[in-house]
């Protein structure tokens, strides 16, 4: 039997993620030999501490807090310390050095992802990063590769598990948000600060990540639209169930084109009404889900466990053994390729349908006057119901109205709801949002 050559993997970062990444590299050490070509030696684990309690037991001689030297003594990089710095020096250095680098660090990617990118394609060599977008889910390699001969049309991901789990119990239960966010933090699905979750800014991330790769064009975060759930409302997730929707946090990239034949892509993240029967309404709790509609394979979903250290773990070791198969047989680094010179598209440009909430009076020829303001804007309705509520003090009678849209832009429906807000039959907007699947 020829003998296996011995390939020296450096692990950055030894937290939820980085501890499970540990073990199975040293329990299934045969396994992962079988399957590359080569022993997977794991030489150091850089922290910060080198004596913090860990979720697993490691030798202890493992541990060093010289992230620098692992890294220049090493055939395999893994990153999961986080953070913008120190990880995208390290990063960079290790590619240098002549490493295949593994990351799940979206939020460095979405911030310096080119840099990173060209620094690898310069070397020839492998920069992976399945587990930055939806945790355990393979997503990118089959956007990347499996879709590679296929045009992809649209992505629609349930990409953050909190916000996915903060709507779903408010859903459920008809909690508020604060209430929500509340029990997902003793569950310890949130954390303490929760901003990056709720304020959608860890979705924009990913789905920077998700259009470049659908698009073969680079985009940024500032490409990214961004709108978080802090004002998702129990009264909007009671009137869109009501309807016969559901409210997800959805990561979209999409490609318009507009009269003239001109193509862009569409990124943005933001609440959005589901039809009750659409797949991703099915997504509950923490779990993560990605939609994709591509012109020749039509609509395809993969879901899973979008974190977690374990099932995170599973998407590095994935991308791991890639990289050291491709250092046992040869040949350049696969990278996504950037042909597709799309231009990011502003958010007025993005079109869908939309759901909005009125509180009006109840007086005769209401429907008829907001019907017509809809019609000169350009924007037609699919649905308008009315309920009427009578104040138990006052008996002063007013209507709700709920309109459901055709598909308009965002620039017609703003012009709209400025309209409507200023006919002196409306009390209140009582929400606009966006709605996709229909
Ligand atoms: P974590 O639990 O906070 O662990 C971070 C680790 O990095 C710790 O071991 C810490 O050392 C080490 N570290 C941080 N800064 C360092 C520095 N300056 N020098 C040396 N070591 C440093 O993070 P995580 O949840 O495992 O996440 C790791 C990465 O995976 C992040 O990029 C995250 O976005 C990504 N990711 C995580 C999940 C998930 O479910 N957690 C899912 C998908 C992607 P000490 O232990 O000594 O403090």
């Amino acid at each position: 039997m020829t003998e296996l050559r011995t390939l020296k993997v450096a692990l950055l970062g030894c937290g939820n993620v980085g501890a499970q990444v540990a073990r199975i590299l040293i329990e299934d050490a045969d396994a992962l030999a079988a399957r590359t070509g080569a022993h997977l030696q794991l030489n150091g684990i850089a922290v910060r501490n080198v004596n913090s309690k860990r979720d697993v037991e490691l030798p202890q001689e493992l541990f060093t807090t010289d992230a620098e030297t692992l890294v220049k003594d090493a055939d395999l990089v893994i990153e999961l310390m986080g953070g913008i710095e120190p990880a995208r020096t390290l990063i960079l250095s290790a590619l240098r050095n002549g490493a295949c680098v593994v990351t799940g660090n979206k939020a460095l990617l979405a911030q310096d992802g080119p840099t990173l990118y060209e620094e690898a394609d310069k070397a020839g060599l492998q920069l992976s990063y399945e587990a930055a977008v939806a945790g355990a889910i393979p997503i990118l390699r089959p956007i990347r590769d499996s879709l590679a001969g296929d045009r992809i049309t649209r992505v629609l991901g349930i990409v953050n598990g909190t916000t996915n789990f903060i709507l779903d119990q408010m859903d459920s239960t008809g909690a508020q948000f604060a209430d929500a966010l509340a029990e997902a933090q003793r569950l310890g699905y949130a954390e303490a600060d929760p901003t990056a979750d709720v304020e959608g800014h860890d979705a924009a991330a990913k789905a920077a990540i998700l259009a470049s790769l659908s698009f073969h064009t680079r985009f940024a975060l500032e490409n990214v639209h961004c709108e978080g759930i802090t004002s998702v409302s129990a009264a909007d997730i009671a009137a869109a169930k009501d309807a016969g929707f559901v409210i997800k946090l959805l990561a979209i990239a999409e490609k318009l084109t507009d009269a003239d034949g001109g193509e862009g892509v569409s990124v943005r993240v933001h609440p959005t009404l589901l039809p009750r029967e659409h797949p991703l309404a099915a997504v509950r709790g923490a779990f993560n889900a990605v939609f994709i509609e591509a012109e020749n394979a039509g609509e395809l979903m993969f879901y899973g466990q979008g974190a977690g250290g374990t099932p995170t773990a599973s998407a590095v070791l994935g991308d791991l053994v890639s990289a050291a198969r491709r250092l046992v047989l040869g040949g350049p680094g696969r990278t996504e390729t950037t042909t597709g010179h799309v231009p990011a598209l502003p958010i007025d440009s993005a079109v869908t349908s939309y759901y909005i909430g009125l509180d009006v009076a109840d007086q005769p020829g209401v429907l008829a006057r907001i019907a017509q303001l809809f019609a000169e804007h350009g924007v037609s309705i699919e649905i308008m119901r009315q309920t009427i509520h009578t104040d138990a003090a006052s008996k002063v009678e007013s209507a709700e109205l709920r309109i459901v849209t055709h598909r308009a832009s965002e620039a017609a429906l703003a012009a709209t709801v400025e309209a409507v807000k200023g006919l002196d039959v409306i009390n209140s907007v009582t929400s606009v949002l966006r709605v996709e699947g229909v």
